[in-house]
């Protein structure tokens, strides 16, 4: 089973995404994690239908539905979307972050990840942990898992940043359990 890291219309460097990478591989075991380089192609122009302007808000439903059409991975690929954008779906306000539950396709959205969102000054280091406990979080969805109710489990269901701060990177006990196949 292998992931690949699409950024489709992400400001973030090569370096991170690769670091991004390691930093998953970590948690699932026996998966090869791939960085695919960003596209010049895929900009936020090709997913402009799926934005709302009432809202000023993207529809993370219909960008899943957009990642699986378009990239078309097979059965032993995931694929986890990296936008820089603020999202919806249902009947959430936001959303860090979306996943087809054992599907091929998982997305997560920065904008609500950054400090700066929130009028504060830009924390680097802060930004990269919350990039990496959501990504890990919405992949563990498309391999299986459900949410957990341990809040340190990385499958907790965060709804704010303090939640998301709060858990840590890592599988607990319980959905580490879990074969990644
Ligand atoms: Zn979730
Ligand atoms: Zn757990």
């Amino acid at each position: 089973m292998q992931v690949l890291l699409q950024p489709v219309a992400s400001k973030l460097d090569k370096n991170t995404i690769y670091d991004l990478a390691k930093d998953i591989s970590i948690e699932f075991k026996n998966v090869k994690v791939t960085a695919v380089a960003s596209i010049e192609s895929h900009t936020k122009a090709k997913v402009q239908f799926v934005f709302d302007k009432r809202r000023n808000q993207w529809d993370s439903f219909k960008l899943l539905e957009w990642i699986l059409d378009n990239f078309k991975p097979t059965r032993r690929t995931k694929i986890l979307g990296i936008l820089d954008i603020d999202a919806y779906s249902g009947g959430f306000d936001f959303v860090f972050g979306e996943a087809f539950y054992r599907g091929r396709v998982a997305a997560i959205y920065l904008s609500r990840l950054r400090q700066e969102f929130y009028g504060l000054d830009p924390n680097p280091s802060l930004f990269y942990e919350r990039l990496v406990k959501e990504a890990i979080h919405e992949l563990g969805h498309v391999f299986g898992l459900r949410h957990c109710k341990n809040s340190r489990c990385v499958m907790y269901f965060s709804t704010s940043l303090l939640d998301i701060d709060t858990k840590r990177k890592n599988f607990c006990h319980d959905c580490a359990k879990k074969n990644f196949r």
